[in-house]
C-alpha cells in the first residue's frame, strides 16, 4: 500500500472510526478522516498527523445532502477518486439494558440511510484497481436475521430479507418504513420486532441486507473495475456509544475493518464478518 491509495472513513473523530483511520494510515495509505463537526475532526486528524501519518480532514455529515455533495466535489478535485470507503458513522440511544425507540427515526436515518447515502455518493468516485475497490460497513450482530435473541418475528419478511434474489432496495426501505410507522402509531411492540435495542438492531439489519444487495449489483462490473463490499461486527467495544462498557478496545474493534479493506487478492463480497471470520447474516 502507498499514499496513492485513498481511504475515506466516516465518523472518524472518535471511537472505532478514529482507530480505523489510524490503522489504515499506519499501513501507509492516505486517509481522509471525516467528521460531522469540524473542530473535533480537525483535532483528531492533527493527532494522527503529528504521528507522521498521511491523514487529511474533511467535514462530512452522512445524513446532510449538501455536506455529502461538498465532500464529493472536494474529493473529485483533490484526488480524482478514492479506493476504500469505510462506513463507520452511527448512533445508538439504547445504552446498557435500555430499549427505547424514542430516537428511532434518527437511528434509522443515520445508520441505514447514512450508509446508503455514502455508498451511492462514493461508487462513482471509486477508481479502477486490479485488486478491486473496497467498501466496508461497520454493522452489528444485533442486526442478524437469525440472531438468537432479537430476530424479527415476521417469518415471511425474514425469509424475503434472507433470500438475496428477493432482496431489493425497495424491500429494505419498506421494512424500515413499516417499523417507523409502527413506532409512530404505537403498534411496534406487537409488530414482532427485536426485543432488545430494537431501532438499532433494525438499522443494522438494513445495513446488512443492503450490503448483500449491493454486492450482487456491483458483481456485474467488469474486471479491473470491481468493487467489493462487506460488513462486520466490531464486538462490544468500549466507546462513547456503550458508555465505555464492553470487552474489546477500539483498536481491536477496528481490526476487522482494516483487514477487510486491505485483503489482498481475496475477492469476497456481500459477506458479514467478525474477528476476521465470516459469520451468518
Ligand atoms: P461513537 O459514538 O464513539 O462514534 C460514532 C461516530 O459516528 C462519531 O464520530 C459520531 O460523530 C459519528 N456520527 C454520528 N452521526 C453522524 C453523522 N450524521 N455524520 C457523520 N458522523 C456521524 O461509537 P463507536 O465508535 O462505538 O461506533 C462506531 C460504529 O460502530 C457505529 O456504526 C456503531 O453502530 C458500530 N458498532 C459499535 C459497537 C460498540 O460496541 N461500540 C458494536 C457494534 C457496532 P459525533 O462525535 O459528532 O457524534
Amino acid at each position: 500500500w502507498s499514499s496513492e491509495t485513498i481511504a475515506v472513513v466516516t465518523g472518524a473523530n472518535r471511537g472505532i472510526g478514529f482507530e480505523i483511520a489510524h490503522q489504515l494510515a499506519l499501513h501507509g495509505l492516505t486517509v481522509i478522516l471525516t467528521s460531522r463537526e469540524t473542530g473535533v475532526g480537525e483535532e483528531a486528524a492533527k493527532v494522527l498527523q503529528e504521528g507522521g501519518l498521511n491523514v487529511v480532514f474533511h467535514q462530512l455529515d452522512v445524513v446532510a445532502p449538501l455536506s455529502i455533495k461538498a465532500f464529493v466535489d472536494w474529493v473529485q478535485q483533490s484526488y480524482g477518486g478514492i479506493d476504500i470507503l469505510v462506513n463507520n458513522a452511527g448512533v445508538n440511544f439504547n445504552l446498557g439494558s435500555e430499549n427505547s425507540v424514542e430516537h428511532a427515526e434518527k437511528v434509522i436515518l443515520t445508520n441505514y440511510y447514512g450508509t446508503k447515502n455514502m455508498i451511492q455518493a462514493m461508487i462513482p468516485l471509486m477508481r479502477p484497481t486490479a485488486s478491486g475497490a473496497r467498501i466496508v460497513s461497520v454493522s452489528s450482530r444485533l442486526g442478524r436475521l437469525n440472531g438468537r435473541r432479537n430476530r424479527i418475528g415476521n417469518v415471511a419478511l425474514r425469509q424475503q430479507l434472507e433470500d438475496v434474489d428477493q432482496l431489493s432496495e425497495e424491500l429494505i426501505d419498506r421494512t424500515v418504513t413499516m417499523f417507523l410507522e409502527q413506532v409512530k402509531d404505537g403498534s411496534w411492540t406487537s409488530g414482532g420486532w427485536p426485543q432488545t435495542s430494537t431501532d438499532y438492531s433494525i438499522s443494522k439489519l438494513a445495513v446488512n441486507a443492503h450490503t448483500r444487495l449491493m454486492a450482487k449489483v456491483l458483481s456485474n462490473r467488469p474486471d479491473g473495475h470491481k468493487i467489493y463490499i462487506n460488513c462486520y461486527c466490531p464486538g462490544w467495544v468500549k466507546t462513547a456509544m456503550t458508555g465505555w462498557a464492553g470487552n474489546v478496545t477500539p483498536e481491536e474493534g477496528a481490526d476487522t475493518a482494516v483487514w477487510l479493506a486491505l485483503l489482498p487478492d481475496q475477492f469476497v463480497s456481500g459477506k458479514f464478518f467478525a474477528e476476521r471470520r465470516e459469520i451468518n447474516f
